[in-house]
């Protein structure tokens, strides 16, 4: 009876510095949702945050067997975003969140972006594997080595136009199998992992058959040939790019 108790008390102190020492600025049900996810998944430690970005933060969590995954927590107390995150939900034919209150909208979004990953690593495309959302937060595999994150394509030294040639074959991917345009696509949201291009941040990615007029398509080619020539990359012309992966 009493060693149990006993134990009782030293998992709960435990969880308690958990708090206070992965992010002092989560609040009570960010804290909760993430002992869940952590007692799930068996991960023991949470790094600092790679990232913090106007949406959501990713920290790199170390599992009992010393795997790495990486942790997205979507912010919950933002009601700045609430506009823009409505008018995205709202344009994606797939998913009708009822928006009741900015967390409704959030978890909505979270879970709208675990689907999007899902789709695209059922199609073959490189995304990071995903595996669990909950609340605000999801997990999907890390990219990197020991707790430290890939570079992004910005980042990345050997920009090669072998390296362009496997973004489009991406890009290909994305519009022939999955059938979604990622609709936010830079150097930004492209991590060189093991030499090879891995497409992320797929929240607002959305169908192909939502892009009527491939206006958010258009954007993403262009953001890539824009980055990829100021590289000295010979690009292809985006309508060239367009027939072909339109053609697949
Ligand atoms: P945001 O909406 O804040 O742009 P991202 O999904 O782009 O969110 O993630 C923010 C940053 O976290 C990325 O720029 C990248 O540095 C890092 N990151 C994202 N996903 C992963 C991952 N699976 N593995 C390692 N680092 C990641
Ligand atoms: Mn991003």
């Amino acid at each position: 009876m009493n060693r149990i108790r006993r134990g009782k008390e030293v998992r709960r102190e435990k969880d308690s510095d958990l708090f206070k020492t992965v992010d002092s600025t989560f609040d009570t049900s960010t804290s909760l949702a993430l002992l869940y996810v952590m007692r799930k998944l068996g991960i023991e430690v949470i790094m600092g945050a790679i990232a913090s970005g106007k949406e959501a933060k990713v920290y790199p969590a170390k599992t009992r067997e010393e795997n790495y995954l990486a942790l997205k927590v979507y912010y919950t107390s933002t009601a700045s975003h609430k506009k823009a995150l409505s008018r995205y939900i709202a344009m994606d034919s797939r998913h009708k969140i009822k928006a009741t209150s900015t967390k409704d909208l959030i978890y909505g979004w979270a879970r709208k972006e675990f689907g999007n990953l899902k789709r695209l690593y059922e199609a073959g495309v490189s995304v990071p594997k995903p595996y669990l959302v909950h609340k605000n937060l999801l997990v999907m595999e890390f990219l990197g080595h020991d707790g430290v994150r890939a570079p992004l394509l910005f980042e990345y030294e050997d920009i090669t136009q072998e390296l362009y040639e496997k973004v489009l074959e991406q890009i290909t991917l994305m519009i022939g199998k999955a059938k979604m345009v990622h609709s936010d696509l830079s150097e930004y949201n492209i991590m060189v992992f093991d030499s090879s291009p891995v497409i992320i941040d797929v929240g607002q990615s959305i169908q192909l058959s939502d892009d009527p007029n491939l206006e958010f398509l258009n954007k993403d080619l262009k953001n890539i040939n824009r980055f990829f020539s100021s590289r000295g990359i010979n690009v292809r012309p985006v309508e060239e790019i367009l027939n072909s992966v339109l053609s697949t």
